[in-house]
C-alpha cells in the first residue's frame, strides 16, 4: 500500500505551477470551443500549448490513454476520448487536463457550457461547481476526508443530482493519482484527518439523474446508466490551516468565457 506523500511548501509552489499551467491550457481550449469543432482539435491544440511551456501533458500514455485532454461530453462522466465527435449548441463538454511540469503533477476540469443549454444542464453545471466549492472549504487542517466528501454529496442530492460512486478525487503532485482516495459521498467526520502538505485533487461528478453508471469495453469511457448528463469539475487544492489553498484556477476560463458573450 502507498503512503499519503506530504509536500514541503516549495515542492506546493512547484504543483501550483503545473496547476496554473493546467488552468491556462484549459482557458486556451476555452478560446475556440464551440458549435462546428471537434473534440479531437481540441486534444491537438492542448498537447501544443502544453509542449510549447515545456511541459508534459499527463494523461497522454498514463495507462495506455492516448490523448492529453479527456473530453466527455453530454451523458459521458469522465475518461472520454477526443475524437470527430463535432461539438453542438447545447452541449455540456467535460475537459479533464493534467500537466507534469519539474517532475510535479497538477490537475483540473472544467465542463462548458455550449451556447444556450437547457435549464437542467443549466442548473447541473451551476451545483455541480458549488459542490466542488463546498468540499474546497472543507479542506483544511482538522477537518477529515469525509467531511469533504459529505459537503459534495449533500449538496448534490438535495438537488435531485446523482453523485457518481465508483469515481473519487485523490491525492496529487508526485503521482497523477496518490493516496488519499478523496470520495464524493461519505459520512461527516470519517476517514483520515487532513493535514498540512497535504494535496488532494478535488473532483465531483454529478449526474442530472441516477447516480449509476456505465464501464465501456473501450477500457475508458465512463456514461450515466440513464444516459442524462453529467457535469464534473475539479481543482488541485493545498490542505491548509484555516482555508484551502487552491492551486489551479477558473478565473482564466472565466474571462476568456465572458468576453466571447
Ligand atoms: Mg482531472
Ligand atoms: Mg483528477
Amino acid at each position: 500500500m502507498s503512503k499519503i506523500i506530504y509536500k514541503s511548501p516549495e515542492e506546493i509552489e512547484l504543483i501550483r505551477e503545473s496547476a496554473l499551467l493546467v488552468s491556462k491550457t484549459l482557458a486556451e481550449v476555452a478560446k475556440v470551443i464551440g458549435p462546428g469543432i471537434t473534440t479531437l482539435s481540441l486534444d491537438q491544440l492542448a498537447y501544443e500549448f502544453i509542449k510549447d511551456h515545456g511541459a508534459t501533458p499527463a494523461f497522454l500514455n498514463y495507462g495506455g490513454f492516448p490523448n492529453s485532454l479527456c473530453i466527455s461530453p453530454n451523458d459521458q462522466v469522465v475518461h472520454g476520448f477526443p475524437n470527430d465527435y463535432v461539438i453542438k449548441e447545447g452541449d455540456l463538454i467535460s475537459v479533464d487536463c493534467g500537466v507534469i511540469k519539474n517532475d510535479f503533477f497538477g490537475d483540473s476540469a472544467f465542463t462548458f457550457s455550449i451556447g444556450e443549454v437547457d435549464e437542467e444542464k443549466q442548473k447541473l453545471v451551476k451545483v455541480t461547481q458549488e459542490c466542488l466549492q463546498l468540499g474546497i472549504e472543507k479542506a483544511v487542517v482538522g477537518m477529515r476526508i469525509g467531511d469533504i466528501a459529505f459537503a459534495v454529496q449533500e449538496h448534490a442530492e438535495r438537488n435531485g443530482f446523482g453523485v457518481v460512486r465508483e469515481l473519487v478525487g485523490h491525492g496529487v503532485g508526485v503521482k497523477l493519482h496518490e493516496k488519499p482516495e478523496v470520495p464524493n459521498y461519505g459520512k461527516r467526520g470519517s476517514g483520515i484527518k487532513l493535514e498540512e502538505g497535504m494535496v488532494l485533487a478535488i473532483e465531483p461528478m454529478i449526474n442530472a439523474g441516477t447516480a449509476a453508471v456505465k464501464f465501456w469495453n473501450d477500457g475508458w469511457t465512463v456514461t450515466t446508466r440513464d444516459n442524462k448528463p453529467s457535469a464534473h469539475f475539479e481543482h488541485t487544492v493545498a490542505v491548509k490551516k484555516g482555508k484551502a489553498d487552491i492551486l489551479s484556477t477558473f478565473s482564466l476560463i472565466e474571462e476568456v468565457l465572458d468576453k466571447k458573450k
